[in-house]
């Protein structure tokens, strides 16, 4: 099913991340993790295929195995990077004949090429020219990413939206966010949005903190903020334990702001885990009886 269409029919929307993985056991345990979050009903799960590291094949065989065999809407990710432009047509024909429905189109960010590797002719330019080739073939529902704090590389939040935008009127029908920890980035994006009118839904993408070093890498590498307080409280935890108790009671306390301010739409970067995602899930029904698996 079309994700758009899932979120108009439901008004909300959760749904799960995960990178492919790379062993058969890896495979094994990804397949039991997403049979466990399936009780909560997920929309639909992505799978990221990660620029540059040579993913796309197993990108490519983890959502055909989920699609065939996890009875749920899986998205993959598709970047300018890889496939190459040309080498770009059998791989939406395989999600085609699978009978996926929904792409996440992605410039990537391919650490191992070369600067200006999009260059317009091996590679795609920007994520709005891959929407414009990908609505060409089989009126698949197209997400993209956008980004509260703005993108890294823009030069301001102003040029950003309107980069946004350019992704929306190529035929883009729902965006997920980057992560962020401070709220204010989306609620100040939703305004920038519907001054531009933005109109789709903005699936708000949570991380929830299990590995604080990780985090912290992460956020660097995307531009995110990580807010004073939240970065000694975090630094000065001695046990992974401890960590991860407040990464889950943060995220609790971040979705339930969000859903205060009428945000229906969570998008968790799983990291291939499913047990802090699965008590901050708990948490919001039992504690604030947010209708997850309703
Ligand atoms: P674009 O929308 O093309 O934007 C890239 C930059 O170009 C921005 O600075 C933008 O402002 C600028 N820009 C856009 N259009 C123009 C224009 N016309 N003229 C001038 N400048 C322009 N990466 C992966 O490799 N694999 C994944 O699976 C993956 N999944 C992701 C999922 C989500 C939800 C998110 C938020 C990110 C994901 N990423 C992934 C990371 C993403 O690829 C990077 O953030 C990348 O740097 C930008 O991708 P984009 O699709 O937003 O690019």
């Amino acid at each position: 099913m079309k994700i758009s269409d899932i979120i108009k029919s439901s008004g909300k929307s959760l749904s799960f991340e995960f990178f492919p993985p790379v062993t058969p056991i890896g495979e094994d345990r990804l397949l039991e993790r997403i049979n466990r979050l399936k009780a909560f009903a997920p929309s639909f799960i992505s799978v990221t295929q990660h620029a540059g590291r040579n993913t796309l094949e197993k990108t490519k065989h983890i959502v055909k195995k989920i699609h065939a065999e996890m009875d749920v809407t899986v998205m993959p990710h598709v970047t300018c990077a890889d496939p190459r432009r040309a080498e770009l047509e059998p791989v939406i024909n395989y999600y085609k004949e699978l009978g996926t429905e929904n792409i996440l189109a992605l410039r990537g960010d391919p650490e191992e090429y070369e600067p200006g590797v999009f260059d317009g002719e091996t590679h795609f330019r920007y994520a709005s020219d891959l929407v414009r080739f990908l609505k060409t073939y089989n009126n698949f529902c197209i997400g993209v990413a956008v980004y509260p704090e703005g993108h890294i590389d823009s030069p301001n939040l102003g040029i950003d939206t309107a980069f946004t935008k350019q992704k929306i009127d190529q035929g883009a029908e729902f965006g997920i966010t980057q992560m962020f920890f401070e709220n204010f980035y989306y609620y100040q994006m939703m305004e920038r949005f519907q001054q531009d009118r933005i109109n789709v839904p903005i699936i708000a993408g949570i991380m929830p903190i299990t590995d604080f070093q990780k985090a912290e890498r992460f956020s660097d590498i995307s531009g995110v903020e990580i807010p004073i307080p939240l970065f000694t409280k975090f630094e000065e935890m001695d046990s992974s334990e401890d960590v991860i108790k407040a990464g889950i009671d943060l995220a609790s306390e971040q979705c339930l702001d969000l859903w205060e301010n009428g945000v229906r739409y969570f998008h968790f970067y799983t990291l291939n885990r499913d047990e802090a995602v699965i008590q901050i899930l708990n948490n919001l029904a039992s504690q604030f009886d947010l209708p997850w698996t309703k």
